[in-house]
């Protein structure tokens, strides 16, 4: 079964390899050395000032970036689910929450963000998605960042980028936090995530806030190669092969690069058998199709052509599929899911079958005719 979830995502073989040594202690020579050498391939990633990794799912990441970032009121960015997820672990901390919501198809505008910062001088952060995943939708967080630092440079700006960093380039001029989760496109299973942040942030985190996501603790111990509790062992040992891999793979900008043909030609291809994208500003990290037969072409894909593909949530439960693009994915996987959607089209009726969708895919991918 090939797993296009868009996440988790497939843990490469040597990944897994790397990960099955025995439990190494967390207070060593050896253990703080690959800390060091993790950190510094996540510094090139993240482009952050500083980088911090801590042992949770990435809504840990999450929750510690608002606590330690927003001291009064966080304005929230909802165009999905992971969007809701900021507004409520604000109102959980006693902050105050004012939201932006939208349909899940829809990135916020630049325009609604400024209007709503220039509305109400309570608000010290904003939380938005870089990659909003219930969608497969991408909001235009720099042009954000920038936007609001005009206006108040002491505003901080928090990027959930779980499902962007490592996808995309994403320029950090001006954003404060920059999130990442181990299970989406850094490849590896649940469990870490990881933040980058930058001065500004440093100074307002100051003693920082909470208990095991306090960020300043955090920041003290990692800057000496060690974590202020148990560090996730295995999977830095992981994430540094995944980093590792990348690099000798052709470098982060050979996959950002990948990626992005890779999701255009996924994207023409099944728009040339008459599916429609379902995102206004679609990210790379996923392909998102709404259609009245979601649920029946997902069926199909995982008990006839071994293709796993994910649904949606909530309102959203199916209406559309989502094929995940994130993660080092060979070009002759992706040339069979696409293939795959479009014999399940054949198969419900919908359309005959001419092979449309792979010879678009292959154009694209292979430079067919060029
Ligand atoms: C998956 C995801 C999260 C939540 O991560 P967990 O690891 O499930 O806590 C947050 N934001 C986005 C954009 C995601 O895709």
């Amino acid at each position: 079964m090939l797993l296009f979830t868009p996440g988790p995502t497939p843990v490469p073989q040597n990944v897994r390899n790397a990960m099955a040594q025995e439990t190494m202690h967390h207070r060593t020579p050896e253990f703080e050395a690959i800390f060091e050498k993790t950190r510094s391939h996540l510094f090139k990633l993240f482009k952050t000032d500083e980088v911090v990794m801590i042992a949770s799912s990435g809504t840990g990441a999450m929750e510690a970036a608002v606590i330690n970032l927003c001291h009064n009121t966080l304005l929230s960015v909802n165009s999905g689910k992971f969007g809701e997820r900021f507004g409520k672990i604000a109102k959980a901390h006693g902050l105050g929450n004012v939201e932006i919501k939208n349909e899940w198809d829809t990135p916020v505008s630049v325009e609604a963000v400024v209007a709503a910062v220039k509305a109400n001088s309570d608000i010290d952060a904003i939380a938005v998605q870089v990659s909003e995943s219930a969608g497969g939708l991408r909001h235009p967080v720099e042009e954000i960042a920038k936007a609001v630092k005009e206006i108040n440079p002491e505003i901080m700006i928090i990027a959930d980028g779980i499902t962007a960093v490592g996808v995309e380039p994403i320029d950090v001029t001006h954003i404060d936090a920059l999130i990442a989760g181990s299970q989406k496109a850094l490849m590896l299973p649940p469990g870490l995530a990881i933040l980058g942040l930058s001065n500004s942030a440093i100074d307002k985190i100051g003693e920082g806030k909470g208990y095991y996501l306090n960020l300043a603790s955090e920041i003290k111990k990692q800057r000496q190669n060690t974590t202020a509790y148990t560090a996730a062992t295995t999977l830095v040992i992981g994430l540094l092969e995944v980093l590792e891999t990348i690099e000798v793979d052709g470098g982060i900008e050979n996959l950002y690069e990948k990626t992005a043909t890779r999701a255009q030609a996924v994207k023409s291809a099944l728009e040339a058998i008459g599916l429609h994208v379902y995102p206004k500003s679609p990210a790379k990290s996923m392909t998102t199709i709404d259609d009245e037969s979601a649920s029946e072409i997902r069926k199909l894909l995982k008990e006839k052509y071994g293709v796993n593909v994910a649904g949606g949530q909530d309102h959203l439960k199916g209406k559309i599929f989502r094929i995940n693009q994130m993660g080092l994915i060979e070009d002759y996987e992706m040339a069979w899911v696409v293939n795959a959607v479009e014999l399940a089209l054949d198969t419900l009726g919908k359309r005959a079958y001419d092979a449309t969708a792979t010879k678009v895919f292959n154009e694209i991918t292979f430079g067919l005719g060029k």
